[in-house]
């Protein structure tokens, strides 16, 4: 073996370690937990999680076909764990408590989702994934997660087991022979089911999010907030400075929000501008900080240094904020509003916000007066009511979503190992061929004409829905990829992508006139 072969199996050594750390538990042997915790945890993040799991496990296994396996969840997590596990050839079984698979997010279409944006700076902004399945662009939530479940059920559902939508699982037994008993409800039916497995994977998410008020409403859930800044409302208070938190208050404060559009344009700027490696810095020296409040202290400073002094003329006239008669009340349990786990993108809009003066930061938690039912802001030193007219929204986060399983010290230390893993988008160093072909869907490869043309269509709604472009599977001058054409005053060429889902795109020199 060579010593290059030899430091490959080394790492990949490791790297089975680190997965089957950060997806078990002492004591629940079976059973593997794609996430849910960690920082920034987005779809594509528990996409990679799903395929590192996988491969961690089945090189456990040697590589050992047939398993009989029950994946409970049916997000994003869900769907791609059971697609890998299908190509591998195990025998799968979905477990889905809702009617409908990848509910909330298949219905958020006021929601942006982006591949990178919330790992930026330490990933390059790239709209697309390239993933072994299931790739997909950045899009609002419902596109995004309509494509994903639409290439899951028509190339990897033929090959499942069975898929049981409107079973919750209630429980996950290990029997004395070693098998793993999945109990579930059944509709119409008053005493639980339960059925035999080899193996579990759990990828049953967050949990829904903490609500403090019945009329509460998921992050997920279609608002009227965009409605209600367009009617003229003007008094807001958004309690969570997670991204969440500040999302929402960055939709009401900036004009050319345009569902996130704007985090990208101010990305690009900054790179532009060379401030990438200064946006590192900052969010590496604020990890080395003793406490989430020291670090929120420390970006409250180097944020703001970097808004007033290195952000360019540009950048900053795009985050000049919407102020007029405006009054956006952001308010949550850290000194600043700044978590570490929050996308810096997101963190450096709210410092030009707080630095113009369009938000106040209180420090304090939301809560519900217990007699009037009403609003208030308790802080260490004052109780007050949220004042009258004020639309209040709740983004405190999720709670819950292994409670149905575990104990609480069990989820502390499955949350402690998966902050050790990190979400950040390992690179691929999988075997190339370790998710071969399945059902119609080539190997990833993105030199290969079949794999090319396998991901045309979708490279083609995402050319069409960004640019109005539009591209061929035909490449150039005997070079694979896609040939992108575009019109005339269609878009401007330079922002079109030099590479989809890993597959290079070369654009025509001359727009297609005679095409509109
Ligand atoms: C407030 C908030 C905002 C977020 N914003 C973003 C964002 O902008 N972009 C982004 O990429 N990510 C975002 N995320 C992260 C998001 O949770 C993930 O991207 C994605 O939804 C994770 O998919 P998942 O499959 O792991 O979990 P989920 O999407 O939570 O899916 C879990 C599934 O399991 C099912 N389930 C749960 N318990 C059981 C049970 N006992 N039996 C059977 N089925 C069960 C649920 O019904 C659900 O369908 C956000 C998360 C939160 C909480």
């Amino acid at each position: 073996m060579t010593k290059f072969a030899c430091m490959i199996e080394e790492e990949n050594q490791d790297r089975v370690t680190l997965f089957n750390t950060a997806s078990s538990l002492p004591g629940r042997q079976g059973i593997s937990f794609i996430g849910p915790f960690g920082s920034r945890v987005s779809f594509a993040s528990q996409q990679a999680r799903a395929f590192n799991t996988v491969w961690a496990w089945s090189e456990e296994r040697a590589h050992k076909p047939n398993a009989r396996v029950a994946v409970i969840g049916g997000g994003i997590a869900g769907l791609t764990t059971s697609a890998a596990l299908v190509a591998k050839r195990h025998t799968v079984t979905l477990f889905e408590a809702n009617t409908e698979l990848v509910k909330c997010q298949k219905n958020a279409r006021h929601r942006y989702v982006h591949p990178t944006v919330n790992f930026w700076p330490s990933l390059t902004l790239k709209p697309t994934t390239s993933q072994p399945y299931l790739d997909w662009y950045e899009a609002t939530s419902d596109v995004a997660a309509k494509s994903i479940e639409r290439e899951w059920r028509r190339f990897f559902l033929p090959r499942m087991q069975q898929l049981r939508l409107n079973r919750t699982v209630t429980d996950i037994k290990r029997t004395a022979a070693g098998t793993m008993k999945v109990v579930f409800t059944e509709p119409g039916h008053t005493s639980p089911k339960s059925e035999l497995y080899d193996h579990v994977f759990v990828a049953t998410g967050f949990g829904a999010e903490i609500k403090v008020w019945d009329t509460d409403r998921s992050y997920w859930d279609p608002d009227d907030l965009d409605g209600l800044v367009e009617s003229g409302h003007r008094s807001f208070t958004i309690a969570g400075t997670g991204d969440g938190g500040l999302i929402d208050t960055l939709r009401i404060l900036q004009e050319e929000f345009e569902g996130g559009h704007i985090c990208f344009r101010l990305i690009k700027d900054m790179e532009a501008s060379g401030l990438r490696p200064a946006v590192t810095a900052i969010e590496v020296e604020a990890k080395k900080k003793g406490s989430t409040a020291e670090a929120a202290k420390y970006y409250a400073r180097a944020y703001s240094d970097l808004v007033e002094r290195s952000l360019s003329n540009d950048a900053r006239a795009l985050l000049r904020s919407r102020v007029t008669g405006m009054t956006v009340t952001l308010v949550g349990t850290l000194p600043f509003p700044y978590a570490v786990n929050s996308a810096p993108v997101h963190k450096i809009m709210i410092a030009a916000a707080l630095a113009d003066g369009a938000v106040r930061y209180t420090q304090g938690k939301v809560t519900r007066d217990p007699i009037t039912d009403e609003p208030m802001i308790k802080t260490a030193k004052s109780l007050v009511p949220v004042a009258a007219g004020n639309k209040v929204v709740m983004r405190i986060g999720p709670g819950g979503g292994l409670n149905w399983l575990l104990k609480k010290g069990e989820i502390a230390s499955l949350k402690t190992a998966q902050l050790y893993l990190g979400d950040i988008l390992r690179p691929a160093k999988l075997p190339d061929d370790f998710f071969e072909s399945c059902n119609g869907v080539p190997l990833r490869d993105p030199l290969s004409q079949e794999f090319i043309e396998f991901r045309k269509d979708l490279a083609e709604d995402y050319l069409w829905a960004k640019f109005r472009a539009t591209c061929d599977a035909s490449g150039l001058n005997n070079k694979k990829g896609f040939r992108v054409y575009y019109a005339p005053d269609s878009v401007d060429h330079r922002q079109l992508p030099t590479d989809l889902f890993g597959i290079a795109c070369f654009i025509v020199p001359e727009p297609v006139a005679e095409w509109v």
